[in-house]
């Protein structure tokens, strides 16, 4: 059985990974980059920083995960507790905000306490993100922090979105738990599966891929771009011109992207894909001389004026994320849809004037910034809209038909199964379930 795989990505570095582990050696990663990782690549400048393509963190309940992780790495990475802030009204909340509301003007706390009430009477039942807000965490919390800041993020209408991935991702406050929180003056900063998370010692997170690809590297084929699917002959072309053919292929891809390559397939597959959405982002990383900084993992802003809706501590990830002792970095991740693009010098003076204004950067260390870094990431989060699994259910099956597997950040389009662990999950489950027809967990129909 012959393998083709698109993408040298986590989900695809695991499908081949796990296909030698099965002991099936007939396959081929294309990657149209000359570096594998995908959005896990990190980059190192002439300066000797370390860049992520945004705040990346490796948390993880997958045993499978957790093992390639550490032996990837040799054991070399720091475990973290999560210092997360969000910077409201001139000063830091810890997150989650709906959990540590006594750090608000009193006025604003007896709003949010008061609509959290009441909402959670009305027990309604959400259809969208927005609505979902509302219910569950009442006009106070929703109009100071959660809409603003998920409307950066998604840079897409909350209204728009479903409210069906939300499980791990959003903290549902419960109303006894934030009073008793306020009435005994304590903070809860510990929520959620990322509240201890790891980083590699040394490359950022791309070490674990580039790692995982060295293993891999006869397996690899770099800056080849598949180009064409022919669904019905089973084949790929690829950008420098050859065909290759193939039994069963593995899409790690834009799935939208995908669809438009597929030759041989009805018109309606290319119209399907065109309706997944998905954000784009600015990363822009800042590294500094000289200067304290604190003990933040990172800060989120929910703020229309402020241009990034987070900034990453990044040398506080890794002591060698900077040149040496004495330098610090910050990562910072600004959101844009296809209707608000924005260029890559206005991207970095931007995120810099936007380190000032919030007292990131004092104004007198502006001449301390040594190096930035610019990336534009045109794929960053597949947007979970009202009808993804109906336009998910019409694709996959016809692609099966044919022999092709879409799994991944952006091959699934699922969000609320697109971290890293995730994706790597995907991609061992789908060599197994191609070698052994055993069933996926991670991924589903
Ligand atoms: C801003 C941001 C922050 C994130 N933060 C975290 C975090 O904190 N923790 C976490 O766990 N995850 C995080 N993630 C998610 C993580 O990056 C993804 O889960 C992971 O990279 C997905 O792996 P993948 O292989 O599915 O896709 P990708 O990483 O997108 O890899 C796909 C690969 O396919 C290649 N490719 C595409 N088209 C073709 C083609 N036609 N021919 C050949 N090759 C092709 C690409 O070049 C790429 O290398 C973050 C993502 C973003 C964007």
């Amino acid at each position: 059985m012959r393998i083709l795989i698109i993408g040298a990505g986590p989900t695809g570095l695991s499908t081949g990974r796990r296909l030698l582990e099965l002991g099936h050696d007939d396959f081929t990663i294309y990657e149209q980059h000359s570096y594998a990782g995908g959005l896990c690549a990190s980059f190192r400048d002439e300066q000797g920083f370390t860049w992520d393509l945004g705040g990346h963190v490796i948390f993880s309940q997958y045993p499978y995960f957790n093992q390639l992780f550490e032996s990837a790495l040799h054991g070399q990475f720091y475990e973290h507790t999560r210092k997360a802030w969000i910077y409201f009204m001139d000063r830091w909340v810890p997150y989650p905000f709906q959990n540590n509301l006594r750090h608000l003007p009193r006025e604003v706390i007896a709003k949010c306490v008061r609509d959290l009430r009441a909402a959670h009477r009305k027990n309604t039942s959400p259809e969208n993100f927005k609505e979902w807000i509302m219910a569950n965490m009442g006009e106070g919390i929703a109009q100071y922090f959660m809409l603003p800041y998920n409307e950066k993020v998604w840079a897409y209408p909350l209204e728009d979105m479903s409210a069906d991935w939300i499980t791990e991702r959003v903290s549902r406050p419960d109303v006894k738990e934030v009073v008793g929180l306020l009435i005994s003056d304590k903070d809860r900063m510990d929520w959620g599966p990322n509240s201890i998370f790891k980083f590699p010692a040394e490359g950022g997170t791309g070490q674990i891929f580039h790692n995982v690809a060295a293993q891999l590297a006869q397996k690899i084929q770099f800056d080849t771009r598949v180009e064409e699917v022919d669904l019905i002959g089973k084949s790929v072309k690829l950008s420098n011109g050859a065909r290759q053919g193939y039994d069963v292929l593995v899409n790690t891809s834009p799935l939208d992207l995908f669809t438009r390559m597929c030759a041989g397939a009805p018109a309606s597959l290319t119209e399907w894909g065109e309706q997944l959405a998905h954000n784009r982002v600015w990363v822009v990383g800042v590294g500094l001389k000289k200067g304290a900084l604190d003990e933040k993992s990172w800060g989120y802003f929910p703020q229309k004026d402020v241009p990034f809706f987070r900034a990453t501590y990044f040398s506080n990830y890794s002591p060698r994320n900077v040149p040496g002792p004495g330098y610090r970095s910050f990562l910072c991740e600004t959101a844009y849809s296809e209707d608000s693009p924005f260029g890559k010098n206005q991207a970095v003076d931007t995120t810099i004037a936007g380190l000032l204004d919030t007292g990131l950067i004092a104004p007198e260390e502006r001449s301390n910034i040594v190096s930035t870094f610019s990336f534009d990431i045109p794929y960053a989060y597949p947007i979970p809209t009202l009808n993804r699994e109906k336009v998910l259910a019409r694709i996959n099956p016809l692609l099966e038909e044919h022999g092709v597997f879409s799994r991944g950040r952006f091959g699934a389009w699922r969000y609320e199964v697109g971290n890293t662990d995730h994706s790597v999950m995907q991609g061992k489950e789908i060599a197994d379930r191609i070698v052994n027809g055993t069933t996926e967990t991670v991924w589903h129909g």
